[in-house]
């Protein structure tokens, strides 16, 4: 265990942190099932077809991760080389006024180019130094970087996850049957795939529920009391398998 140093420099890399010591934290599979509540299509799933997109897209990343090649070294500047060499542009954007701190990037598929926003990096800065972490500010770009690269990467090399995983029936006359793909699949194999490759022990959501409920003004107790209710109704209702999390020692 690497040890975390509060304060100034150096900076933390975002492997040496350890976030169940200082935040509430849920584990992969609640957190994936949070990101495909939000499929317009949510309404729809059975349990099964649940347990089915949130393990096969969280394979998805994690195997995507295996099978990329991957900058050798943890530094930013192999990153952006590697990711430049794959055909993608990547463009930092200052953003404007109108432009919500919680879209942190994006990838623009006709022009395969990456788009971080300042904000969004500004923002997580401020998120861990409110918890007095300096963290190494080359790793909260490549946080962005890896997700939205995973996105390059499904439309140039892997295939998309949605395209590789079964429709979900949407509308039924007699024996014609319409079928969707389920989009946010794509986000819960971004995730794994940015966790993966950056190394790091959390699933990359749990920052963003962290910073709304944090928004709303909510404790650390109040959350993590939240996150076991979220858990409990996963494993009351859908027959996931949620792994306990073992909170570290403070
Ligand atoms: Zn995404």
């Amino acid at each position: 265990m690497t040890r975390i140093h509060k304060g100034s420099s150096p900076p933390l890399r975002l492997t040496a942190l350890s976030f169940a010591r200082t935040w509430p934290t849920l584990d992969e599979v609640s957190l994936a099932y949070m990101e495909l509540e939000q499929d317009s299509y949510f309404s729809l799933f059975s349990s099964a077809d649940i347990t089915t997109y949130i393990d096969r897209s969280l394979h998805y990343g994690k195997q995507a991760a295996q099978k990329i090649a991957l900058p050798t070294s943890s530094g930013l500047d192999e990153l952006l080389n590697v990711v430049l060499r794959s055909g993608a542009a990547v463009r930092f954007d200052d953003g404007t006024s109108s432009q919500s701190h919680w879209v942190r990037a994006q990838y623009k598929p006709k022009e395969k180019q990456i788009v971080i926003y300042r904000s969004s990096l500004e923002q997580l800065r401020q998120f861990f130094a409110r918890a007095h972490f300096n963290v190494s500010p080359d790793d909260l770009i490549a946080l962005h970087l890896y997700h939205e690269w995973f996105h390059h990467l499904e439309v140039t090399r892997l295939g998309r996850t949605d395209r590789s995983l079964p429709k979900i029936i949407v509308h039924k006359w007699g024996p014609f049957k319409q079928r969707a793909y389920v989009e946010r699949t794509r986000e819960i194999a971004a995730h794994a795939f940015t966790q993966h490759a950056l190394g790091i022990s959390w699933y990359p959501s749990l920052l963003d529920h962290l910073l709304h409920y944090e928004e709303k003004g909510w404790s650390n107790g109040r959350i993590r009391e939240h996150f076991q209710q979220i858990r409990t109704q996963i494993e009351a209702h859908y027959a996931l398998i949620v792994p306990k999390i073992e909170e570290e020692p403070s």
